[in-house]
């Protein structure tokens, strides 16, 4: 009989992206509380090094694009293979579709979604030679409803799209001994969503759908990710957890 499966990440490496505020940062101090090294990456490099100061000495920072293939591919030959990698950068712009350009279409899609492939890909490598590895995508229930009222089409269709992904390679790469899982979360209380929410008038349309009334924090959703990262999950690939207050049974 084995032991029982653990939820200690002692003697792991874990890279988060998007590390510099918000539920990066949150995942960066409990992957850490649980005992990982922590490598934060930002886009945003002072960020980044923020976060890392605050979670000590064994945590590193680097300013990492993730719609940038070299610079992916660049730090991951660079590092040790990973055996936590949690893809969360993301960005939200409110436009109608009709109004949308191309532009602003291809940098929510870039980012959100060409961002958590090409960060799967660069560092998903190393863990396939090594035949381990776990993998959390950032997902969103925007992936699975559709928010009113404000018009997100782009973000809806790049989170739907970053959970279809995490299934793929879930399928491409379980054999290999590589974890894919993606995280669904509600409304978080962070920067995103103050800035989305300049003016106070959604929030409380929003707690009305909300079967627990309320808006998440950054910690809750880091516990998943810091479960799914962890042996306790061994069992799981391609599932995409929801943390949503219940938003989504409605
Ligand atoms: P946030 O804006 O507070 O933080 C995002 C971080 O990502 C920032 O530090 C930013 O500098 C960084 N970033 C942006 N573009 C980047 C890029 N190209 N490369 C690397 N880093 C980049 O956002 P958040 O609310 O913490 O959201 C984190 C993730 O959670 C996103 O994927 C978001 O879509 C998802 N999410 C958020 C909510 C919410 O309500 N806040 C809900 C569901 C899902």
């Amino acid at each position: 009989m084995q032991s029982p499966a653990s939820s200690d990440l002692q003697n792991r490496l874990a890279l988060v992206t998007g590390a510099g505020q918000g539920i990066g940062a949150a995942c960066a101090a409990a992957l850490s509380r649980q005992g990982a090294r922590v490598i934060c990456t930002d886009l945003d490099g002072q960020r980044a090094c923020n976060t890392a100061l605050r979670l000590g000495a064994s945590a590193q920072a680097f300013t990492l694009d993730v719609t940038d293939s070299a610079a992916l591919h660049a730090l991951a030959a660079r590092l040790p293979p990973l055996d936590i990698l949690v893809c969360n950068a993301g960005i939200v712009r409110n436009t109608p579709a009709e109004e949308m350009s191309d532009e602003e279409w291809d940098t929510v899609l870039g980012v959100n979604l060409g961002g958590v492939f090409k960060t799967c890909r660069a560092f998903g490598r190393r863990m396939l030679e090594r035949g381990r590895g776990s993998i959390v995508n950032i997902g969103s229930m925007s992936g699975m409803i559709v928010n009113v009222p404000q018009p997100q089409c782009h973000y809806n269709a790049s989170k739907a799209a970053v959970h279809h992904l995490t299934r793929s390679l879930a399928v491409e790469w379980a054999a290999r001994g590589v974890r894919v899982n993606a995280v669904a979360p509600t409304y978080i209380v962070t920067p995103l969503l103050q800035e989305l929410e300049k003016e106070q008038t959604q929030m409380a349309r929003w707690m009305t759908m909300t079967p627990q009334g309320r808006m998440g924090r950054p910690e809750e959703i880091a516990e998943v990710v810091a479960f799914l990262a962890s042996d306790a999950a061994s069992l799981m690939t391609g599932a995409i957890v929801n943390a949503d207050g219940g938003y989504t049974c409605l």
